[in-house]
């Protein structure tokens, strides 16, 4: 396992934090992280477990005073939270703290939920929300922070997300008993059936806002314009999704937000051509240049760099710039520039041209000598993509 984080900076809170504010700090995180909430990303689990020790340790005064004296290191062996090398179980988290999560909590259903067996209640989730992104080269290879604007619902600050006036006018729907769904016995052929569907009175929600609130008419969320900060790492590609938690949608009358999701799109550059980690560059020369050498500039992702070509130098000819491509995406790599030397035929000759090429043609170092040493251009390719 890596290093430890710091307890306070896990639950984002100071030393001198009240026992209700980390309450609400560590209840925050849970919901967060909640693995429930986050089956798609293998790190919330150990986020979630990783909020509850911190919050097991600063909300008990003996270990948070060892904790602070000594660090992690005032936590370890017998004396310590009590938990094996891997920390809590998510089945201790529940049995110990799950009454932070009481039931005065909007969360309390979800989170009583997490303890397996019985039925399983969640606390009701917004959409996500999806949008596309467009990055350029630079910003693929690089990685570049972003700020965009999302519309999305919000919660009304107005009625707390309930929907009601003053936030009391919330009553039981009393078509289907707050259960949300109605129950109908039919005829069928096959005798009698209980059909099943929506409450039509209460949309199935189970509840009815009689004193609706001015501000979101009931609905208990508002649409917001966010700007969203944005990290984008580098190395990603076409077709990656990038989720923020807690970004997106909150549901109608209180719940948690959906995410942000974020399709990366990647613009094309009009020099430089991705493979992988590395980009390739098409460089054409003239047979002159190719003859004589020559130095010259090629774009790269950071700006013009200057190449030289060595007399002599073939066609197909490919010279590679270390370290000029694209970082590996979680990695600490990057890709190379592949720069692909292609030797210019002219199309159209005045007669002067003709007349000095024609004294070349027959020239002993014109003729065509490929040594073993040349490779085909498929041979080169193969060796530099797979050798
Ligand atoms: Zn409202
Ligand atoms: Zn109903």
């Amino acid at each position: 396992m890596a290093t430890k984080r710091d307890y306070y900076e896990v639950l984002g809170v100071d030393k001198g934090v009240s026992a209700d504010d980390l309450k609400k700090a560590y209840r925050k995180m849970a919901i967060k992280y909640h693995p429930d909430k986050n089956p798609d990303d293998p790190t919330a689990e150990e986020k979630f477990k990783e909020a509850a020790e911190a919050y097991d340790v600063l909300n008990d005064p003996q270990k948070k005073a060892r904790y602070d004296q000594f660090g992690h290191a005032g936590m370890g062996g017998a004396a310590g939270g009590g938990y094996g090398a891997g920390g809590p179980s998510m089945d201790d988290i529940f049995s110990q703290f799950g009454d932070v999560f009481g039931d005065d909590s909007p969360f309390g259903s979800f989170f009583r939920g997490g303890q397996g067996g019985g039925q399983r209640q969640r606390v009701r989730r917004g959409s996500d929300l999806r949008i596309k992104l467009k990055l350029n080269l630079q910003e693929v290879a690089n990685g570049v922070e972003k700020k965009i604007k999302v519309k999305r619902h919000v919660t009304c600050t107005t009625c707390g997300g309930n929907g009601s006036k003053n936030g009391t006018a919330v009553q039981t729907c009393s078509t289907c008993s707050g259960t949300g769904q109605t129950r109908k016995v039919v005829n069928t052929m096959l005798g009698q059936m209980v059909s099943t569907s929506t409450c039509p009175t209460c949309n199935g929600e189970g509840k009815l806002v009689t004193d609706r609130c001015d501000v979101c008419f009931g609905e208990g969320r508002v649409l917001q314009e966010d700007v969203i900060p944005l990290k984008i790492p580098a190395g990603v590609a076409e077709g990656i999704q990038l989720s923020v938690g807690g970004k997106g949608n909150v549901p109608p009358r209180g719940g948690v937000a959906g995410d942000l999701l974020i399709v990366v799109e990647e613009e094309e550059d009009p020099d430089l051509k991705r493979d992988g980690n590395n980009v390739v560059f098409d460089l054409y020369v003239n047979f002159v240049d190719a003859a004589i050498g020559t130095s010259v500039e090629v774009p790269t992702i950071d700006g013009k760099a200057r190449i030289t070509l060595e007399p002599g130098t073939q066609s197909g000819r490919i010279l590679r710039l270390k370290g000029k491509g694209i970082k590996e995406l979680n990695g600490y790599g990057r890709g190379d520039e592949l720069v692909h030397v292609n030797v210019w035929t002219p199309k159209s000759l005045s007669s002067e041209e003709r007349n000095m090429l024609e004294k070349l043609r027959n020239s002993p170092n014109f003729q065509p000598k490929p040594n073993k040493n040349e490779k085909g251009f498929f041979d080169k390719m193969k060796d530099f993509f797979h050798g």
